[in-house]
């Protein structure tokens, strides 16, 4: 059993600190996570890549926001900066479900106890060290953060908000992934650089008044958006905003955003390159101890830990481009991948944990076959401005060569104490089926082979999210005759090896573009291929993508034609009934409702059984669901619990308790998270 001393943590508490010989620290990072030493964790990774640039850190995991505040003092002041991050997920999507009820549980706190954080945590975080240390620079980071870095639509409020940096008074905002913002700052800082001159970091992000006018830079050229104020009062110029904020934010030279927020300037720095093999080897190379730390010992397991401890993260971005979701807007549109012997090297050390059984729970990245794909030319993509490199079609540019996965997945099973390595990540289908991926070379048959002999356990999720051409061009996702010719291809190979996995497809109700007789035609196409599903999930719109913006404005950001989107509890409830034809209760209605738009023939499919044999009753439950608990939290730190208004300060995000939007999402800002904790993505 491996013995670590309690240095091998960074440090939490005054003692820690102390022991280490430090009389102050250089950063201390506030984060609404418990403090797990892991580089799945947002909060580790920062505070490691702190450390290895040599400065002093500590962390004050889930301080108690609701009492004298001494937790937020306990550590003193920072000699730089505070970082203050809501953790891995948005605080938001972490308290409530799709249908805006309050979770009983927090995957990120020990014993999945709810309530050890606030809502809108890093605004109510920053107002209170603003409060308590006006004169120390607060920096943001972090999934919430990120992806409210410009005015953006707030679901749980059902408002249109300015970017995070005017709400939460901080000072400078790092969006995506920290490690080369972080870099620079500190050696800026180390330098003895003031803290207010730092305004031409890349991927960061600050307010200046228009006063002051804008930093000069001779390599960034500015793109202003409309103003927040605009925005406000015309939903058309505050679509066409996100395209351009979509496309700053993948291009290889982007340009500077500028936004006019009240008498300020919002000015985002383009992003840096996309990391290096070596930058990504050094990142997760780092000495994590990739253990909770032990405070927590007594307060039962930390179930987001549970669930990867044994996994494995080989890569990081996504150039799906999905309309509903917000990788590529936080982790980027290229691919960062690490190399084979580091990856290898982490596989070891797993293996070495006390409680490894022999099973590695999943090998993979926000889309699992995507490891070390990028275009074959890279000088095409550094011009390159379409947000999907495989939607409408394949990038012709693009080098889909699965070779590097079906190897890396060879050497793990290979490794002496691995039973059996899981891709628990989800599988873009459309990559590896070659109706889609036409001018694929030879790589996809042996991958797909590999994948399903020796890395299912029992179950391949993949989710194809509709039937309709019109709903799936508007989500960014291939014809639904793919997905047939992938479970075709699925089908023989699990006949040819006589292997017995269930293909488990995932699709969305209510999303934008979506009508409820394209939700009865999906009904009734995925009947016909034999599957009985149980649920359908809910479209949730969170900040940051092209299907919210649709959702809030009635627009798409691209074309600006108007899209339809059931909104209405009544209308939301609809769309998902026609899944449930096999319901005698939902008999009657069904026909009903197809009567009145001529779809009889519909009805008619939907209401016949059975259809082609027996459906088969395909269970493909959302694992992140949970019981809504309308009394909120237990209990936190010991106290009884306050209702839930009373727990945050933020103005004017309260969420709308009485608006009824059925279960949990996949297409949350936790999916650009690093943890694949919750529920995995399954594209
Ligand atoms: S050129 Fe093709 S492969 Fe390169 S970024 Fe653009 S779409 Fe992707």
């Amino acid at each position: 059993m491996i013995q670590h001393p309690l240095s091998d943590w960074l440090p939490i508490t005054r003692k820690e600190v102390v022991n280490r010989g430090w009389d102050e620290l250089d950063v201390i990072l506030i984060s609404g996570d418990a403090y797990v030493d892991h580089p799945s964790f947002g909060p580790a990774v920062i505070g490691r890549i702190i450390e290895s640039y040599g400065l002093r850190i500590g962390i004050i995991p889930q301080p108690n926001w609701r009492d004298d505040l001494h937790e937020f003092k306990k550590l003193g002041k920072p000699k730089y900066f505070f970082a203050v991050t809501a953790g891995c997920m948005d605080s938001m999507v972490n308290h409530y479900t799709a249908n805006l009820r309050k979770r009983s549980t927090d995957a990120y706190t020990p014993g999945g106890e709810a309530g050890f954080r606030p809502d809108y945590a890093v605004t109510e975080y920053t107002q209170i060290l603003k409060k308590l240390y006006p004169d120390v620079p607060v920096v943001i980071g972090g999934i919430e953060a990120s992806l409210r870095r410009v005015t953006h639509y707030d679901y749980w409020s059902d408002k249109l908000v300015p970017s995070i940096l005017e709400s939460s008074g901080a000072d400078l905002l790092v969006y995506g992934m920290g490690e080369a913002p972080l870099r620079e700052i500190i050696q800026l800082l180390t330098r003895n650089v003031p803290f207010n001159q730092l305004t031409m970091v890349k991927q960061t992000a600050y307010l200046r008044p228009i006063t002051d006018g804008l930093p000069k830079n001779k390599r960034w050229n500015d793109k202003e958006l409309t103003s927040h104020d605009i925005c406000l009062k015309d939903k058309r110029k505050f679509a066409a905003n996100f395209k351009i904020i979509e496309q700053e934010s993948n291009k290889v030279n982007a340009n500077r955003i500028v936004q006019k927020v009240g008498n300020q300037n919002l000015i985002i720095n383009p992003p840096f390159d996309t990391m290096t093999e070596k930058e990504m080897d050094r990142a997760f190379d780092l000495p994590y101890t990739r253990l909770p730390h032990p405070k927590y010992k007594f307060r039962g397991p930390i179930p987001a830990y549970d669930m990867i401890k044994f996994s494995i993260n080989i890569h990081r971005g996504c150039f799906g481009g999905c309309s509903f979701c917000t990788i590529s807007a936080h982790q980027g549109k290229f691919i960062a991948s690490r190399s084979e012997e580091s990856v290898l090297k982490e596989v070891q050390q797993v293996t070495e944990m006390d409680d490894f059984k022999g099973y590695l729970s999943d090998l993979g990245g926000p889309s699992a076959n995507m490891y070390k794909l990028k275009g074959k030319v890279k000088s095409i993509c550094d011009k390159c401005v379409a947000p999907s490199c495989i939607h409408p079609m394949v990038c012709d540019n693009l080098d889909t060569n699965h070779d590097a996965m079906t190897q890396l997945y060879k050497k793990v099973d290979a490794m002496p104490k691995i039973k059996k390595a899981f891709i628990g990540s989800g599988i873009r289908y459309d990559l590896i089926t070659r109706s889609y991926n036409k001018k694929a070379d030879k790589s996809l048959e042996p991958y797909m082979e590999q994948v399903l002999k020796h890395h299912v356990s029992g179950r391949l999720k993949v989710a194809p999210e509709h039937s309709s051409a019109k709903t799936l061009k508007l989500m960014r996702k291939p014809n639904f005759d793919h997905f047939i010719e992938f479970k075709k291809n699925f089908d023989r190979i699990n006949k040819k090896h006589n292997l017995n996995q269930q293909l488990i497809p995932y699709f969305i109700s209510s999303h934008p573009g979506c009508t409820e007789e394209e939700m009865a035609n999906l009904a009734a196409d995925t009947k016909d291929m034999g599957f009985q599903l149980e649920q359908v999930q809910d479209f949730t719109p969170t900040p940051m993508t092209v299907a919210t913006v649709a959702y809030y404005t009635g627009y798409h950001p691209y074309t600006l034609e108007p899209v339809f989107t059931a909104k209405t509890p009544h209308e939301k409830k609809n769309q998902h009934r026609f899944f449930f034809w096999y319901k005698r209760e939902n008999h009657q209605w069904i026909k009903d409702s197809l009567a009145k738009i001529d779809r009889m023939d519909l009805a008619e499919k939907l209401l016949k059984f059975p259809t082609k044999g027996k459906p088969k009753v395909v269970s493909n439950e959302i694992l992140t669901e949970t019981k809504p608990d309308e009394n909120g939290p237990k209990k936190h730190h010991g106290k009884k619990k306050k209702p839930f208004k009373a727990h945050t300060k933020h103005k004017g995000n309260k969420p709308k308790e009485s608006r009824n939007k059925p279960k949990e999402s996949r297409n949350s800002p936790n999916a650009g998270k690093n943890v694949k904790a919750k529920k995995k993505r399954f594209r």
